[in-house]
C-alpha cells in the first residue's frame, strides 16, 4: 500500500484500531475497486451497474433494449449484454477477493439512454432491425419531463423485468465462475434503487430468487447472496418497517433522500444554495453535509423501524454522504455498520469513523 505508508500508514492503522464502522467504497471498475481496496476499503458499497450500460462498445445495444416494443425485442437485446455483464462483475470479484460487493441492478434516467443524433438512431436500426421512424416514435413515447422522478430505478425492472433478470443471471454465474476458480467465494448483494413500497421489493426479490435458483441449478454450485434496498425516497424511510420483512439490508441513498426530502433538484441545486448557506438557511450544502435535522430524522427512523422487523439488519450509507466527516460522526452515532465513499475519500472516512468512535466513547 505504497500511497498510506510511512506516519500516514502508521495513523490509519490506529484508526482501523479506533473504528467501529466499516468503510467501503463505491466502486464498478476494476481499476476504481484496486484504488479503493488499496486504500483499505472492506468492500463495495455501491457498484452502480448503469455506468457500466455507458460503455460505447455496448450502448447500442443498451439503446436497442431500450426502444424495443416488446419483451421479445429487449429480450433479443439482453442476450447481447448479458455476457459482458458477467464479465464486469467477475472482474469486480476477482478484484474484492470474497468482500461484500453491493451491486445495485439498474438505476438510469431514462432520457440519458435514449439516442439523440441521427447517427446513434441509425447504429440502433441496424443493430435492431428496425425502421428508424419506428425508434423515433418509440423515443417520443418514451419521453419525460422529470426523468429524475420519472422511469427509473426499480420502476424500470417492475415494468420491464427481464433487464433485473438478465443483471442477476450475470452476477449469479459471474459469482458461481469466480469461485470455482479461486478459493474466495464472492457473496454478492443484490440491491434494489428507488424502492418506495415494500410491493415493488417483493416483486424484484423473486425476481431475483429465481435467476439464483436457476443458476445455481445449472452449474451445479450456490453462492450466499443477500436481497436488500436503497432507501433513498422519504416513503421508504417511513415504510421501512415493512419494507425489511423483505430486504435483508439497507443502504441509504442520501443523494436521493436529500432530493426529494429537501424538494431540491441534486442537479440544479448549486446554483442558489450558496446563497442559502451565507443567509444561514442551511448550515452547509445538504449534498455535502448530510442535513441531520431533516435528512437525518429519516435515517433514524428507518434504522428504528427496520431493526425493528429484522433485529440485525445490516445497514450503510452510500450517498456523497458517506464521505463526509460530519455525516460519518452521524452514522456513528446512530450504530449504522458501514459507510460507502468514492475510493479516494476511503482514508478520509477510515479517520473520520475513528474519530467519531472516540467521540462516542469520551461522551460515554
Ligand atoms: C443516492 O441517491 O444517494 C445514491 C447513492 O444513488 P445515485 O447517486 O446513483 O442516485
Ligand atoms: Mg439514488
Amino acid at each position: 500500500q505504497p500511497e498510506l505508508s510511512g506516519d500516514f500508514g502508521t495513523l490509519m492503522v490506529w484508526a482501523d484500531g479506533v473504528r467501529r464502522l466499516r468503510v467501503r467504497a463505491n466502486a464498478e471498475t476494476p481499476l476504481d475497486a484496486r484504488v479503493a481496496r488499496e486504500f483499505g476499503a472492506e468492500g463495495i458499497g455501491l457498484c452502480r451497474t448503469e455506468h457500466m450500460f455507458f460503455d460505447a462498445a455496448r450502448i447500442t445495444a443498451v439503446r436497442q433494449m431500450i426502444l424495443a416494443e416488446d419483451e421479445k425485442g429487449r429480450r433479443i437485446a439482453l442476450e447481447k449484454l448479458l455476457p459482458e455483464q458477467r464479465a464486469d462483475f467477475i472482474q469486480l470479484f476477482e478484484v474484492m477477493a470474497g468482500l461484500p460487493v453491493t451491486i445495485r441492478l439498474l438505476d438510469p434516467p431514462l432520457h440519458e439512454f435514449l439516442p439523440h443524433e441521427e447517427s446513434e438512431f441509425a447504429e440502433v436500426a441496424a443493430a435492431a432491425g428496425v425502421d428508424v421512424d419506428i425508434l423515433k416514435r418509440r423515443a417520443a413515447e418514451l419521453h419525460e419531463f422529470n426523468p429524475m422522478l420519472g422511469h427509473r430505478g426499480c420502476r424500470l425492472g417492475v415494468t420491464y423485468p427481464e433487464i433485473y433478470e438478465m443483471q442477476a443471471r450475470a452476477i449469479f454465474e459471474a459469482a458461481v465462475e469466480v469461485a470455482d476458480k479461486s478459493g474466495d467465494a464472492p457473496i454478492p448483494e443484490v440491491m434494489i434503487p428507488l424502492v418506495a413500497t415494500r410491493r415493488e421489493l417483493e416483486l424484484m426479490k423473486v425476481v431475483v430468487d429465481k435467476a439464483a435458483q436457476a443458476v445455481f441449478a445449472d452449474k451445479g454450485r450456490t453462492i450466499e447472496y443477500l436481497v436488500g434496498t436503497m432507501i433513498e425516497l422519504p416513503r421508504a424511510a417511513l415504510m421501512a418497517g415493512e419494507i425489511a420483512e423483505i430486504g435483508e439490508f439497507f443502504s441509504f441513498g442520501t443523494n436521493d433522500l436529500t432530493q426529494t426530502t429537501l424538494g431540491v433538484s441534486r442537479d440544479d441545486a448549486a446554483r442558489f444554495l450558496t446563497t442559502y448557506v451565507e443567509r444561514g438557511i442551511y448550515a452547509k450544502d445538504p449534498f455535502v453535509s448530510l442535513d441531520v435535522e431533516g435528512v437525518g430524522q429519516l435515517i433514524e427512523i428507518a434504522a428504528e423501524r427496520g431493526r425493528a422487523a429484522r433485529p440485525g439488519i445490516k445497514l450503510g450509507i452510500c450517498g456523497e454522504h458517506g464521505g463526509d466527516p460530519a455525516s460519518i460522526a452521524f452514522c456513528e452515532s446512530i450504530g449504522l455498520d458501514y459507510v460507502s465513499a468514492s475510493p479516494y475519500r476511503v482514508p478520509i472516512a477510515r479517520l473520520a469513523a475513528a474519530q467519531a468512535a472516540l467521540r462516542v466513547q469520551t461522551h460515554n
